[in-house]
């Protein structure tokens, strides 16, 4: 039923039919979870072969001690393993613990407070507050970075093609201490699309109005993670970055978070030499080197490229099948109500779903009430906040089939009767 066009008598029945299957929702004394992009037991499986591995076998392809110390930028086998999957030149690699997000911390404190483009170039050495332009809607550790760094964030809405270009460089224009943009440029955190080749280009041209402090955060974490054979590519934003001669901007970052292990796999990040040499600097403070034997025992168990994609394979038919009961649900709850609308991701960990305006919250609300719980209403916008109170975030990794088929039925009651709630009161 189209919502928008119902009598008022329809919306009434509608009503106290929704009622009461949310009743029967709320005493069914559920709990399930829908929160966060986790991979699920049956996931992290796959890469338990990871524990021993190594078999005593300690020593690199180069002779080195991996149980050392040392290694300050990571072991040459592993450099080449991500290089190869990720298409990117294996001179500008440097691999990191297990954490991209620490990678993207570490190169936004290290910009802001000593520089990343020589003397002079920290960010606080300028006049002015430090911003960020923030897509939306966006990933939420993305933004507590910058919270936490007290740095500004400018909201900039998206649509299937990324970040509206048109808004993001006329903000860039009109002010100097825009110093930073956040993207997920494959299968984004939360809405699964894909950048366009033409946004793909544009961003890497930022640098040349913002100038030679400017920074992109190219979080790439779900670059191989795809639900479907025919998902859209991502053009190369360093082929772009070079032609515009904005090579320094571009900082990329990806792990194996959601390959092998979440809490145990390896991070890199890519940039150019100027960017390495100046972040290893001061990583060098910090660190003597990171787990070079988790480097190694990702390398036996991946071995390539081909093998990485081999091992991604299994992780989509497992998450597949997921993503397909969000989407029934949608489909034959929602579609054609005119009250909902999300994309249909084609890789990724999330469906992005937005409301009626000003009715998240409390269908966030409702279905915490009934036993499912969602990532907060606003988690993916600056601050917290959605100014217009639409956007759900839908996580289906992690749960068992049933329980997804559990909590999407009562996800879409929930949907309707806030907003035949919120009709018949208007
Ligand atoms: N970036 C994005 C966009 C993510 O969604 C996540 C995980 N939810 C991360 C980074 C975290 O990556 P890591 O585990 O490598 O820190």
């Amino acid at each position: 039923m189209n919502f928008q066009s119902a009598s008022r008598a329809q919306l009434e029945a509608a009503e106290a039919e929704l009622a009461q299957q949310y009743q029967a929702h709320q005493s069914s004394g559920l709990s399930l979870d829908l929160t966060r992009g986790k991979p699920s037991t049956e996931q992290v499986e796959l890469s338990s072969s990871l524990d021993g591995i190594l078999a005593g076998n300690y020593i690199s392809e180069e002779g080195v001690d991996l149980r050392n110390y040392g290694g300050l930028d990571g072991i040459p086998g592993m450099k080449r393993l991500f290089a190869e999957t990720f298409s990117i030149d294996v001179s500008r690699i440097l691999i990191g613990g297990n954490s991209s997000l620490t990678l993207m911390y570490q190169s936004a404190l290290f910009a802001l407070q000593f520089g990343l483009g020589g003397e002079g170039s920290a960010w606080n050495q300028e006049s002015g507050e430090v911003k960020f332009i923030c897509p939306v809607p966006g990933y939420d550790r993305h933004f507590s970075v910058c919270e936490h760094l007290g740095i500004k964030m400018i909201p900039v809405a998206m649509d299937e093609n990324g970040p509206l270009m048109d808004e993001v460089e006329s903000l860039i224009k009109a002010d100097p201490m825009i110093k930073g943009i956040w993207c997920v440029p494959r299968f984004s955190n939360p809405t699964g699309c894909v950048y366009s080749d033409e946004v793909v280009d544009r961003i890497a041209a930022l640098a040349g109005i913002a100038g030679n402090n400017f920074r992109v955060f190219w979080d790439n974490a779900y670059a191989v993670h795809i639900l479907d054979d025919e998902a859209k590519e991502l053009a190369d934003v360093f082929v772009s970055a070079k032609k515009h001669g904005t090579e320094d901007s571009v900082l990329i970052f990806g792990s194996t978070s959601k390959v092998t292990f979440a809490g145990a796999g390896v991070a890199f990040m890519a940039a150019s030499s100027s960017n390495l040499a100046a972040f290893k600097r001061h990583l060098g403070f910090s660190s003597i080197g990171p787990d070079k034997l988790n480097q190694q025992r990702h390398i036996n168990l991946l071995k390539d490229a081909t093998g990485f994609k081999a091992h991604m394979t299994q992780h989509a038919a497992i998450l597949k099948p997921r993503f397909d009961i969000v989407e029934k649900y949608l489909i034959e709850g929602l579609a054609g109500s005119g009250i909902a609308s999300w994309l249909k991701p084609q890789g990724g960990y999330f469906v992005s779903f937005d409301s009626e305006p000003g009715l998240a919250k409390q269908i966030v609300a409702m279905a915490a009430d009934a036993g499912v719980k969602l990532t907060p209403a606003g988690a993916t916008f600056p601050y917290g906040h959605d100014p217009k109170d639409a956007n759900i975030r839908l996580a289906p990794s992690y749960p068992s089939l049933e329980e997804i088929e559990q909590a999407m039925a009562i996800f879409v009651v929930c949907v309707k009767l806030a907003t035949v709630r919120k009709m018949l009161n208007a």
